[in-house]
Formats: structure tokens, sequence, C-alpha cells
């Protein structure tokens, strides 16, 4: 087996890389942002790094030889290929199982690295696209709570994020022990103090309200009380240029040591790429996915990581504080394209 890393701008960049030199039989093993070191890499933009395998296999074509065929000699080469290997291609040369995953609404690039050379349904073939999807999303990625101290919580307005922050301090407090402090950046909604101050009565930890970095700023010396501090920002509409901007200068100057975007499982596949597209100012951050008990569909998810390249971290799947979270689980997604066959 060849494995090679890339690094590139973004995941997609990434990917026709990997397809250029290892062939689309290419299967993605681990990839993530990476953020050149020192002052320098303060001011570039950070990259993804792709870290790529592939099986050597005897029907490897050479590169030059599919750039100097056209699209119809082309089209035949890998009929012929995939016949030798008796795999079923359909006529317009798109697999059984991806345009399943295409109907199903994941991206087509990420379908056809799914569902290539996955001749059908059965238990071999679910298989290997249930360990295709475990690589591609990798293992979740939970708050550590041993190294990071602040954390910082933030995604488009009623996805959860309240509710979520309430659940992972709960857990911290319950299951880890940790003495948890709670901020709120959302000054802009009454509603927003009050439901995170009940969660915090409940809890037992306080719950402090900024309205800027600088006030922010001004709570560090009560920080040292507490292993975790989670701070839950306004929830913002991604089109509100101005409010999007003052989560940029609280980021900038909050210096969390980690970043959670909350998105739900629910968001229109036409959002989603938008949504991502705005919060790339966020750099390195981990993805929570709620709601998944309000859809079947969990091609968000995967599409998510495909547009952002960035970890999953939890999911959550109701309402309930604070049972209702968990770790991000690439069998459920797995399980929901399956499903019925
Ligand atoms: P925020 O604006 O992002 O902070 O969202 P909130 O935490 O205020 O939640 C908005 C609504 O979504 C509330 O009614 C929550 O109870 C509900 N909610 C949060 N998480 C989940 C979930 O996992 N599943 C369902 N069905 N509802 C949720």
């Amino acid at each position: 087996m060849k494995i090679k890393k890339y690094i590139a701008n973004d995941f997609q960049e990434a990917l026709k890389m990997v397809k250029a030199e290892m062939g689309s039989n290419a299967v993605i093993l681990h990839q993530h942002r990476v953020k050149e070191k020192g002052l320098r890499g303060l001011f570039k933009k950070s990259k993804v790094e792709v870290v790529a395998a592939v099986e050597d296999t005897p029907y490897s074509v050479p590169k030059d030889i599919i750039t100097k065929k056209d699209i119809n000699e082309l089209k035949n080469l890998i009929k012929t290929i995939a016949t030798e290997k008796n795999t079923q291609i359909f006529e317009n040369g798109v697999k059984s199982i991806t345009s399943k995953l295409l109907e199903y609404g994941i991206e087509k690039e990420l379908s056809q690295l799914l569902g290539e050379g996955i001749d059908e349904l059965d238990e071999v073939g679910k298989e290997l696209l249930k360990k295709r999807i475990k690589a591609f999303l990798g293992a979740p990625q939970p708050l550590d709570s041993g190294k990071s101290k602040k954390v910082l919580f933030i995604g488009p307005t009623g996805v959860g994020k309240t509710t979520t922050v309430a659940k992972i301090a709960s857990h911290l407090i319950l299951n880890e022990g940790k003495k948890v402090m709670l901020v709120t950046a959302d000054v802009f909604r009454i509603a927003a103090y009050e439901q995170i101050k009940s969660y915090g009565d409940i809890l037992g930890v306080p719950v402090r309200v900024v309205s800027n970095v600088f006030e922010f700023h001004k709570l560090q010396p009560e920080f040292k009380n507490y292993d975790v501090v989670l701070i839950d920002t306004a929830g913002r509409s991604h089109k509100d240029e101005k409010r999007v901007n003052e989560l940029k200068t609280f980021m900038k100057y909050a210096e969390c040591d980690e970043i959670y975007l909350c998105l739900s499982a629910t968001t229109r596949p036409q959002d989603l790429k938008e949504v991502i597209k705005k919060y790339d100012f966020a750099g390195n951050y981990k993805l929570i996915f709620t709601k998944l008990d309000e859809t079947d569909n969990y091609s968000s998810i995967l599409n998510a990581v495909y547009y952002s390249g960035q970890p999953i971290s939890y999911f959550t799947n109701g309402q309930i504080v604070p049972d209702d979270l968990m770790l991000a689980d690439s069998e459920i997604i797995f399980s929901s394209i399956v499903k019925g066959y």
C-alpha cells in the first residue's frame, strides 16, 4: 500500500492532488488543518493536510496516458478496467453505489471517493463503505479538559449552541469532576442570558456575561479558579456582516484554546456550504452536529467535513440536558445510508 501526505489550500484542492497522483481508488486516511508555526503563520491562511493511501494495483494507468487520451477513449479505458475488476459501471460512468451516495445528498467527489469500486451493498460492500466513512471522518475529537481551558462555541442562530454548552458543562462536571465556569458573549437576547443562567444555576456554576473582548479579559483573574471556561457566543446569522465582524474581533483577542462550530444536521445543503465558507476565518475548529433526532439524513455531516476539512467532535440528538449528547459516531451515518438494504 502506498501512503502519502498532501498539503493544499483547501480540501477540494488536496483531493485533486490525491486523485491526480494516486488515482480514484485512493482513500483518505486522515485530514486536518495546519498553520505555519511562529509569527509568519499568524498572517497566513491555514492549509489542509491530507494523508491518502492506495493499494498497489496492477490496473494503475500511467498519468501521462490519461492526460493524452480524449474523453471517449478515457471512458472506454475505465470501462475495460472496471470489467476486468468485475465492477459495475453505468452508461454515464457513475458507479451504482456512488449514485446512491449522490442521491443520499453527499457531494459528488466525496460520493465517488466513498463509493469507488463497491459493486453493491452486500455484506462486503457495506463493510468497505463503513470503513471508508470511518476513515474519512476520523476519530471523534472531544474537548480535552486537561489541555484546553478557554473553549469558544460559535455557530448560526438557533442551532442549539447554548443547549450544547450546557450539555458539555454537565458532562465535564458530572463525569470528569471538573470545575467549570460559563461565559456568555450573547448580549443581544435577554432570553439567551436567562437560558444559560438557569443552566448555570442548576449545575451550580457561575455564569458571567460580557459584551466585548475587553470585558472578557477583565474576567481573566477569575478563570484561575476553574479548570474549563465555556464561552457561548451570540447566535449570528452568517449573513449579518456586522455581527460576524464582532465575533472575529472577539476571537482574535480572546485567545481561546479551542473553538467549536455548532451546526444543525438539518441544515439545507445549499446553506451548509455558505455557512462553512463564512466561518472560514475561525481557522482551526471542531465540528459539533446538533439535532440528529430531527432528520434521518446525515449527508450534511459528511459534506461539512468535506467542505471544511475540520474534525468532528460531538453529536446531539435531543433537547434534554445533559443526556442528549454523544461522541460523534460514523456508524450512525453509515447506518442511515444503508437503511433498507
Ligand atoms: P442557540 O441559539 O444556537 O444557542 O440555540 P439554543 O441552544 O437556544 O437551542 C435552540 C432550540 O433548539 C431550543 O429549543 C433547543 O431545545 C433546541 N435544541 C438544541 N439541541 C437540540 C437537539 O439536539 N435536538 C433537538 N431536537 N432540539 C435541540
